[in-house]
């Protein structure tokens, strides 16, 4: 479904990402570890462009996707283009960002009936369902503030659901999150998971990592460090760095 080849991307001087290649197939779920700073979060950022990257190539369901300048979207070709695949590969972040002003019935049906242009009754109905889904279908008409953390963040992937992408991201999906409330949500990406979504998630929750994936990648300083079956990574890490990063996560 995506796959990205050696990409380059660098906040001025600042090279975040040295040529990092991966792909997530129909399916997979692949999840990115790696210390704080290595890169991951841009990286995500990079794949559904909120970010320009400065070379390197995102490929979209096999097809090129002409991405240089297309964060600006200056262009109606681009825009559309950034449309499409901001679409499909919805994010899910770490504050779970939320409209405040909208209720958590609201925000799952805002994007598909403004976005997508879908009818409103539609839209709220298939809201619900992913609602229930998640297991807060008893929320509809609260106010996000009102939700715990793990409420929160369980509305917030009814929301990317609700786009009906052909992928999830997840960025720290459960680090803001006190450990019982992390299970929520943990369960929630595992039945995903079990279902056969394609996804790429950006945890620190080896747990999470080793029980729903079928690739790790371990990042390093911008370069893949490290990757293969969650088995073989997390038991025999070949690399010094992985060792150590693994003895200290956990
Ligand atoms: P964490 O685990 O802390 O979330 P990460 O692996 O997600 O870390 P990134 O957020 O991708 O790391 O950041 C990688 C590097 O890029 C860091 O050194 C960070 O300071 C830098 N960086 C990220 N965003 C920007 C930005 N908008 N402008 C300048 N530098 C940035
Ligand atoms: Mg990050």
């Amino acid at each position: 479904v995506i796959e990205i080849r050696d990409l380059h991307k660098a906040y001025g001087p600042l090279e975040v990402l040295k040529g990092v290649s991966i792909a997530a197939r129909r399916g997979d779920v692949v999840s990115l570890i790696g210390s704080s700073g290595s890169g991951k979060s841009t990286l995500l950022r990079c794949a559904n462009l909120l970010e320009d990257s400065q070379q390197g190539e995102i490929l979209f369901k096999g097809e090129p996707v002409s991405w240089r300048g297309a964060a600006m979207a200056r262009r109606p070709a681009d825009a559309k283009q950034v449309l499409r695949i901001r679409t499909n590969l919805s994010m899910v972040f770490q504050q779970f960002n939320l409209w405040s002003h909208l209720t958590i019935l609201q925000n799952v049906m805002e994007a598909p009936v403004t976005v997508l242009g879908r009818d409103k009754a539609e839209a709220e109905a298939s809201a619900r369902r992913y609602l229930d889904k998640v297991g807060i279908g008893d929320k509809c008409d609260a106010w996000p503030a009102q939700l715990s953390g793990g409420q929160q963040q369980r509305a917030a992937i009814a929301r990317a659901l609700a786009m009906e992408p052909e992928a999830l991201l997840f960025d720290e999906p459960t680090s803001a999150l006190d450990p019982e409330l992390e299970q929520e949500v943990v369960k929630v990406i595992k039945d995903l998971a079990a279902e056969g979504r394609t996804m790429i998630i950006v945890t620190h929750d080896m747990k999470l990592a080793q029980d729903v994936s079928d690739h790790v990648v371990f990042l390093h300083k911008g370069v893949i460090e490290e990757e293969g079956p969650p088995d073989t990574l997390f038991s025999a890490p070949k690399s010094e760095r992985l060792r150590g990063f693994l003895s200290h996560a956990a």
